[in-house]
């Protein structure tokens, strides 16, 4: 396997390795680019982005702003951080965008809960900024019910060589959807796309018994052997709030990979795994707290929320104050969330 192979092996045995979830579905190139120099100078050594070539580059010029700044925030990168492609299956939530028909009663509940302010007020969604959280849908009256759904669809054969080449080096595929042959199917797209370094697939527990899920886990590793990350995602989306409650579910999806694959089965003790899904500034103290071992951790809403004000400053790049604040909050968030 690779040199890089090899570096990110070594972080995820160690239990350090931190991704930044910019959002599957965010399209937001300026927003990606800050969220990588910010995150890259607090530590974190993988961002996952929406699988676009443009989006891709936008994240590398983040990390080279950051490479540029090290000096002057006086921080080291010891490892350059790993950039994964997020894809899906059709109806997964990361990879669906919402709009709003006719019949919406012009309530206007949807626009405050939105998390990415996706929602003007003439209700037309912007859809480079929609990550199909479901937020708007959940407040809608359901008389009403007039959020819907899209799918990203994207031709993975065709778009992953081309954000491989724009400087990705990992893929997910998001398969938290029933329907194992399809699935499978993208799966080996995905594999085939990188045989190279890792690839993840990001599974939860709202289609999938536990049986299940670890046969899908199973299935996936005859793919891929040893470059399989399987990212346990415990509520997808639903780490906004940073409390204990939130993050349980990645703990406890994480808990049962360990004690129905990872003890009792010697080939899978080294499958690395993934906290997502609810992770939040106390996902690292909960999983201590609970005896549940974690080889990385991915972190989106919460970690994008608590830099927001910051990055959205319309001089960001040229506010030093700013960007150190923001990298020391970052900062933190990593810190916090490293197993060891
Ligand atoms: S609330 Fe979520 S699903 Fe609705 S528009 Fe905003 S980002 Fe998209
Ligand atoms: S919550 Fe539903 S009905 Fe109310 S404004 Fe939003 S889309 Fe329209």
């Amino acid at each position: 396997m690779t040199e890089r192979f090899q570096a990110m092996k070594s972080l995820l045995d160690a239990g350090r390795y931190f991704k930044l979830v910019c959002g599957a579905g965010n399209e937001n190139r300026e927003e990606v680019r800050k969220l990588a120099l910010v995150y890259t100078l607090g530590g974190a050594n993988g961002f996952d982005v929406s699988a676009s070539p443009d989006i891709v580059r936008g994240c590398v010029e983040g990390i080279e702003q950051a490479y540029g700044m090290t000096e002057k925030m006086g921080r080291d990168i010891p490892i350059r951080p790993f950039i994964t492609v997020s894809v899906g299956m059709a109806g997964d939530h990361h990879v669906r965008k919402a709009f709003i028909v006719d019949s919406c009663v012009d309530c206007g509940k949807c626009i405050p809960v939105c998390p990415t302010d996706a929602i003007p007020a003439d209700y037309r969604i912007i859809r480079e900024l929609c990550i199909g959280c479901g937020n708007c849908e959940a407040v809608c009256p359901p008389k009403v019910a007039a959020v819907r759904y899209e799918h990203n669809g994207k031709l993975l054969a065709d778009l992953l060589p081309e954000c491989l080449a724009a400087g990705a080096e990992n893929i997910e595929l998001h398969a938290a959807v029933p329907g194992d042959d399809d699935i499978l199917a993208e799966w080996k797209v995905v594999c085939e796309a990188q045989p190279n370094n890792f690839v993840s697939m990001c599974l939860d527990r709202f289609h999938l018994s536990n049986l299940h899920l670890i046969q899908r886990i199973k299935a996936a590793w005859e793919i891929a052997g040893e470059r399989t990350l399987i990212q346990a995602d415990g509520v997808p989306m639903s780490g906004g709030s940073d409390d204990f409650n939130t993050t349980l579910q990645a703990i406890a999806i994480a808990d049962v990979i360990q004690k129905n694959l990872k003890d009792k089965e010697k080939a899978y003790r080294d499958l690395p795994i993934l906290l997502s899904g609810g992770t939040n500034g106390k996902t690292g103290e909960m999983s201590r707290l609970c005896g549940v071992p974690y080889q990385g951790v991915s972190i989106g809403t919460h970690a994008r929320k608590i830099v927001k004000g910051m990055i959205s400053l319309p001089d960001f790049d040229n506010d030093h104050a700013a960007i150190k604040a923001a990298v020391e909050v970052a900062e933190d968030l990593v810190t916090r969330n490293l197993a060891t």
